[in-house]
């Protein structure tokens, strides 16, 4: 009889606990999804998808096999109670960050990356978030709740301020977020043409990075719970991503698959390829 065991990790994500300096961390919540629930499955469906990928990205030249990197699976989160969800996710997230670790989570809705920015904001706080997202998610409230995807920027803008947040790609929002990106120093609407000089002007300074899946085109990666037409293509990600390269990339999410939405299931390996370019991109503690 064998005495192999095996749980369901991202591909080559194994390393133990301790020796590891890079998590996966599953972040099951789509509490607040307003249109199509179900980013609550995305972070089993990554993993699942990923064992189509091949484990070297000829991208970076490197192996994730190479990486001290674990998936520590997800966290069990109360799905009817949003402010427990956020502090649990908070909770966990300083406790990795204590410990040396550095965190990729997979949502999971928008609204999880409040909590880890707030815990990583503890850590570092001289941080710089980079958004890319088809919506702007500047709401200060929707449907009369403080706590929301829709709103999630604006939580964090209001703990890193508007000056320590850039936003890209955004296509998407109602008029008053329209009216406050307009006078915000790093909002841009459509693409990522700001992309380069910013990345420049922020080259001393640690990068948190979460990443709405629905930036992308939905004839890219129709499976995210609100998808938005005119995104940009995969390689136009990629690239920009890969410039990340020579930066402090110390944190990243990677938000809104919702593996329902796509029965092809392409949409979830197009996450789970992008979870290992940032696994090997973000930036060990030592
Ligand atoms: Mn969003
Ligand atoms: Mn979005």
């Amino acid at each position: 009889m064998s005495n192999q065991f095996s749980r369901m990790n991202y591909l080559g994500a194994d390393k133990n606990f301790a020796d590891s300096n890079i998590v996966l961390l599953g972040l099951p919540f789509d509490g607040t999804s307003s249109y199509l629930p179900g980013s609550r499955f995305a972070p089993n469906a990554i993993r699942q998808a990923s064992q189509a990928l091949e484990t070297y990205s000829p991208y970076q030249g490197q192996d994730i096999e190479s990486l001290a990197l674990t998936d520590v699976g997800d966290i069990e989160l109360p799905l009817n109670n949003t402010e427990k969800v956020l502090t649990l996710i908070k909770n966990t997230a300083h406790d990795l960050l204590k410990n040396g670790k550095r965190i990729i989570s997979l949502g999971g809705e928008h609204l999880v990356s409040l909590p880890v920015v707030e815990a990583y904001y503890d850590y570092f706080p001289d941080l710089r978030v980079i958004q890319l997202d088809a919506h702007a998610d500047l709401r200060d409230d929707y449907l009369d709740e403080k706590l929301s995807h829709a709103t999630v920027m604006r939580r964090i803008a209001d703990k890193i301020g508007f000056d320590n947040l850039f936003q890209a790609g955004i296509r998407s929002g109602d008029e008053a977020e329209w009216t406050l990106g307009a006078t915000l120093p790093h909002f841009h609407p459509y693409n990522l043409d700001a992309w380069d000089d910013y990345l420049a002007a922020i080259a001393e300074h640690p990068i948190y990075l979460t990443l709405d899946l629905d930036i992308l085109d939905p004839g890219c990666l129709p499976g995210t719970g609100t998808p938005e037409p005119g995104g940009i293509d995969f390689n136009t990600l990629l690239d920009a991503l890969l410039k990340l390269k020579d930066h402090n990339l110390v944190g990243a999410d990677i938000v809104e698959l919702n593996p329902h939405n796509d029965q092809s299931g392409c949409s979830a390996i197009t996450a789970a390829k992008l979870v290992r370019e940032l696994a090997l991109l973000v930036k060990a503690f030592n």
